[in-house]
């Protein structure tokens, strides 16, 4: 039996059914067998849980911060107490190894750790006045009932990045997980339940992406959605979300390019592009998408990449020694090979892996291709997959250019030694987060978010809260 693995949704602080009944099959991505099922909810159901979630919010947001961040502290103790049958949860739905899951858990643990101290430092502002019987003062105030709608590449870490300043900040939430991974999510509720949230402040509801988030997007009573997903529903939601102008955060796709300059050093950054590429089987909006390195050091960074990954190995997420587990879908595989197909028609070359595997419909073997063209589609699309193509330039400004050529702007990385050229390409980078000599940057101290088509808004950090707060101003007269 796998622990905290619910079949019903948690509504007003209640477990329960779809009202029609009916409910999805949810399956190991690795195994394709059936886990078990949830409920296959609608509109009314989502309706009620936003008005569960209106009516917890008085008593809620009237709670000192300390109160509410005494709650979340404990969320975070259950979290790591309970981290390895969370881990393996989510190892089993989600298919990343389980040295990743329990990576995964400590990291959204980490989020409301983190929001629940920073919750007690939502200041307002004494402002000097502008005339001599006026004093000016500013409010932090929660935004209120906020409707979240998460993606199944980190189905725990991405829902806390949400919850927890959500939840700090004295607001509400009705959550929609992904379809593919809702076990996480309602495996957080049951936690959050026993850490004292109570009945109202967090439901999550499963079933219809559109009937879901179209009432959550329609319901005047939802004040925010926050979103990580496509750019391509992002869009759809910004959309629906303008009739009720409400605030919005959105963590969209990206197309993070990754370049090594010939001052580099290049183990390191060898060393970076595994982590930055391969890391939940390339499955993180802020994998490296396209690889860009300067002609003189190209050949040497190349072979030892392609070293490095046929040494990573592949299988099942609950296996000992995986290191790179199953793509989400037969659809994912699908288009790496489209991407990898694209690429070798056009000359590129296959240097290690390059074909599905035997283990399952679902595996493909980490790649590397070289002499990848930038028109290339794995150059301009987002791969999602164990794909590494790589592409030889000559200048900076030649690479600044090339790797600006996209409508995402979420990460970018990029290897050098030269101080000048560091300020210099950090600054050009059209990207709301820049690696610098490192292919590992989210934490939650830092504010993680997209510019361009990547997204609005910004989680973790202290700006992490204000996506969930409103200014308030007073003016007082004397
Ligand atoms: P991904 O490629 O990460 O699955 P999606 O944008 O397709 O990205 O999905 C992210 C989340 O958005 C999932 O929870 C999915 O169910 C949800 N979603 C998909 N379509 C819609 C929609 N029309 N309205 C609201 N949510 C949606």
């Amino acid at each position: 039996m796998i622990k905290f693995l619910h079949q019903n949704c948690y509504i007003d602080g209640a477990w329960c059914d779809a009202d029609s009944g009916k409910t999805i099959e949810i399956s190991d991505p690795g195994t394709g067998k059936v886990l078990g099922t949830v409920p296959n909810m609608g509109k009314a159901e989502t309706e009620r849980a936003i008005q569960a979630a209106e009516r917890a919010l008085p008593a809620w947001r009237s709670r000192t911060a300390g109160d509410r961040a005494r709650i979340l502290r404990r969320l975070f103790e259950l979290m790591i107490a309970n981290q390895d049958a969370l881990a393996e949860l989510l190892s089993r739905e989600q298919g990343k190894p389980f040295s990743e899951a329990r990576g995964e858990i400590a990291y959204g643990a980490s989020y409301v750790e983190w929001f629940a101290e920073e919750g007690k430092r939502a200041y307002g502002e004494v402002i000097p006045g502008h005339a001599v019987d006026r004093r000016i003062v500013t409010l932090r105030q929660g935004i209120g009932v906020v409707g979240a709608i998460t993606p199944w590449n980190f189905p725990n870490a991405l829902i806390t990045r949400k919850l927890a300043p959500a939840l700090a900040a004295g607001c509400t939430m009705v959550l929609k997980p992904a379809s593919a991974t809702p076990y996480s999510a309602l495996a957080l509720a049951e936690l959050a339940e026993e850490a004292g949230v109570p009945p109202g402040v967090f439901s999550v509801v499963t079933g219809s992406a559109r009937e879901i988030g179209g009432e959550l997007t329609r319901n005047p009573i939802v004040r925010k959605i926050s979103f990580t997903g496509s750019t391509e529903i992002g869009v759809q939601l910004l959309r629906e979300c303008a009739d009720t102008v409400k605030k919005v955060s959105m963590e969209l796709g990206g197309n993070a390019p990754f370049i090594v300059f010939e001052d580099a050093d290049v183990d390191a950054a060898v060393e970076g592009a595994i982590a930055s590429k391969f890391r939940n089987c390339g499955q993180t909006c802020v994998c490296t998408n396209r690889f860009y390195v300067q002609d003189g050091v190209y050949d040497a960074f190349v072979k030892k990449l392609a070293a490095r990954v046929g040494e990573l190995k592949l299988g099942y997420g609950m296996d000992e020694g995986v290191t790179v587990g199953p793509l989400i879908d037969a659809a994912a595989v699908a288009k790496v090979e489209e991407h990898l197909m694209d690429a070798v028609s056009g000359g590129a070359t296959v240097l290690t892996g390059g074909r599905r595997s035997d283990l399952g419909k679902t595996f493909f073997e980490p790649t590397v291709v070289a002499h990848v063209k930038p028109g290339m589609m794995l150059a301009k699309e987002e791969t999602f997959g164990p794909l590494a193509g790589v592409i030889r330039f000559n200048t900076e400004e030649e690479v600044i250019k090339l790797a600006n050529d996209t409508e995402f702007g979420l990460a970018s990385y990029f290897y050098s030694s030269d101080l000048g050229r560091v300020w210099r390409v950090a600054e050009a980078l059209e990207t709301g987060m820049v690696g610098i000599n490192t292919g590992l940057i989210s934490t939650e101290v830092a504010p993680f978010g997209g510019v361009k088509q990547s997204g609005l808004g910004r989680e973790g950090s202290r700006h992490g809260l204000d996506d969930y707060m409103e200014i308030k101003y007073l003016c007082m007269g004397v």
